[in-house]
This record gives structure tokens, C-alpha cells and sequence, in this order.
């Protein structure tokens, strides 16, 4: 970062973004991409370019855009949205509800389903996995009733890692796609919004009407080169994740079997039990009623069996409410 070479990226001229921009572009198989401070920024941005007042959206229950982006989809982008039930297993749909909600028709006063909104992997239901294949489908299905289609892939990086694809792979078709530099990967701040120039160059005004066109840029753009470099790495977390869970499981807890690097334990009472982690020094987050752990680089092997070694020694189970 500190040997970035910078310009002012407002006019366009940060060599560093430039070269990240082209990079991210090259990996997710699109003609252009934008440098964004937050994933949240690429998502609305994306929003605002596919939507207007009136019209509707889809999108997966629980995916970020709806659960986790104070409604901008609406008051920003003017989209309603439409979560879609999880038919497919945790955070899939179908394509079948794709084609059916999205079918065009209705009275003059219906909205007009405008957007397929999905996420790769879904971090709410667990960071689970949508394979190349099951994508594909989805985005015909969109296609077929004439949506465009944003792909919030925020950790698109843990799906293409868990699946041993590309991760364009897992980006056919779409017209938009948003994936984190900061997600795992160590990069203080960033995400790229990626699609065709045109629509790139809009999403540019967009991002400057928001206050994210910024300047000398490129010491940041050059965290995220580097966390392109270690996308592979993404590897080691999923098996830590895999290790906490076997353990959890040893342990007497409820969990899910991880697809990736967040792991979901079912609780009796989530805030007892993010209290007793908390007392051994395991630190975890709500979702809904369950806990989520979730591994990254910072979290070495030794750590995870630190971690199962505390919970177990001091019998931390997930219903003692006593012990709070
Ligand atoms: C984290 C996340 C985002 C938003 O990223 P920020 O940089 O925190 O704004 C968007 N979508 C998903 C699925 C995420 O997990």
C-alpha cells in the first residue's frame, strides 16, 4: 500500500485502481469493473442502474440486499423487493419461482418485475454454495422473462475456492456482479462492481453521486491486488471451519456442516450462549436465533483447536443459562 503509485482516480487517472479494476474484470469474464469502497455501495449501485420506482426485485430470504442494506433497494433504488423461499436447500431457489414471479402481466398498477438479485455464496443461510450449474439455470429463468441479473457476490471467492471452479464460472450471464476485497481476503476496505462498460461508466456516476468517487485511491486498490493473491488461501479457512464444526459437534452442539467458512450452531438461547463463548474468549455473532462463527485468515488451525479446547474444558454448552 505504501509503494502504490497513485493519480486521482475522480478523473479517472489512478493507475493502481486501473490495474485492479482490469484484473477483477479479467477474473469474473466481463468487459469492465468499478473499484468501490463497500460491498453495500456495489450492491445499491448496481440497484439504482437496473431498477426504477415501481418496479420489483428478487431476491434469496435473508440475502444481504434485503436483510442488511437498510432498504437502500428502495429508498435509493426505488425497487420492491421480493424475497424468494429457499426451496433448494439453505439460501437456493428455483427457477421455476423465478419464471413465475417474474413473468411479466398484471393491471397497469402491478409492479413490473424488473431484477434477479443473487448471492454466491449466501451469507445468512451459512455461507452455502449455488453451483455453476444451478446458476446457469437461475439466470436463463431470469433471462426467459426478460429480468437483468446482480449477482452480490460478496464471497463469490469461498464458493469458486469450495467448488474448484473459476470463480466466472459462477458469474455466466449476469449483468452485474459485486465481490469483496475485505471478506476474508485482509483487504482493509473495498469491493468491485463488474459488468459491461456501459454500464460500468453509469455505475461510475452513480458511485460519484453516493460520495465514493475518491482520489489518491490506489493505496487502498493496492490492498485489494493483494488480496487477489490470496484467494487460494480461502482453502485453509474452510477447513478450519470444518474442524469447528467436527469439534462442536464432539462437543454436544447442534451445527450445520459448512460449504465454506461460516458456521451456524443451533442454540437454545443465542444470547446465553454468545455470552459463555464470550467469557472463554470466543468470539461469534448472532443470525436469527443461531450462532455464527466464521474462520478467516486472522484464525489460525491452532486457534480453532484453542477454541474447542476452552469450550470443551469449561463445558460451555449452548443451553447453560445459569452460567451467564
Ligand atoms: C459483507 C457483505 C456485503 C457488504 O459488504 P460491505 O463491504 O460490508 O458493505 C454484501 N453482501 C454480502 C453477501 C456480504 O456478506
Amino acid at each position: 500500500m505504501s509503494a502504490a503509485q497513485v493519480g486521482d482516480d475522480v478523473l479517472d487517472h489512478d493507475p493502481t485502481v486501473r490495474r485492479l479494476e482490469e484484473q477483477v474484470a479479467a477474473t469474473l469474464g466481463t468487459a469492465a469493473a468499478l473499484w468501490v469502497p463497500s460491498g453495500s455501495m456495489g450492491n445499491v449501485i448496481a440497484l439504482v442502474l437496473h431498477l426504477d420506482r415501481g418496479d420489483r426485485f428478487l431476491a434469496p430470504r435473508g440475502a444481504h440486499v434485503l436483510d442488511s442494506e437498510l432498504g437502500t433497494s428502495a429508498w435509493l433504488a426505488g425497487g420492491m423487493p421480493h424475497p424468494l423461499e429457499w426451496t433448494h436447500g439453505p439460501g437456493r431457489v428455483s427457477a421455476e419461482q423465478v419464471r413465475q414471479l417474474g413473468a411479466a402481466g398484471g393491471p397497469y398498477y402491478a409492479l413490473r418485475t424488473r431484477l434477479l438479485c443473487l448471492e454466491n455464496t449466501h451469507n445468512l443461510a451459512g455461507g452455502t454454495v449455488t453451483q455453476p450449474d444451478e446458476h446457469a439455470l437461475l439466470v436463463s429463468a431470469a433471462k426467459e422473462v426478460g429480468l437483468r441479473v446482480h449477482l452480490d457476490g460478496a464471497r463469490l471467492w469461498n464458493a469458486s475456492v469450495a467448488l474448484g471452479v473459476p470463480p466466472a464460472a459462477l458469474a455466466v450471464g449476469v449483468d452485474t456482479v459485486q465481490v469483496c476485497l475485505s471478506k476474508g481476503l485482509g483487504a482493509p476496505v473495498g469491493s468491485v462492481l463488474a459488468g459491461p462498460t456501459a454500464l460500468v461508466a453509469e455505475a461510475r456516476r452513480v458511485r460519484k453521486m453516493l460520495g465514493g468517487g475518491l482520489r489518491q485511491v490506489g493505496v487502498l486498490a493496492a490492498a485489494g491486488i493483494v488480496a487477489l493473491e490470496r484467494v487460494a488461501d480461502l482453502a485453509a479457512d474452510h477447513a478450519n471451519a470444518r474442524a469447528l464444526a467436527d469439534g462442536l459437534t464432539e462437543l454436544g452442539w447442534d451445527v450445520d456442516r459448512p460449504q465454506t467458512n461460516i458456521v451456524l450452531a443451533h442454540v437454545p438461547d443465542v444470547r446465553v450462549a454468545l455470552a459463555n463463548l464470550a467469557r472463554v474468549g470466543v468470539l461469534a455473532t448472532p443470525v436469527g436465533a443461531d450462532v455464527r462463527f466464521v474462520t478467516h485468515r486472522d484464525v489460525p488451525t491452532a486457534d480453532i483447536g484453542e477454541a474447542l479446547r476452552r469450550i470443551g474444558a469449561d463445558r460451555v454448552s449452548p443451553d447453560r443459562a445459569a452460567r451467564v
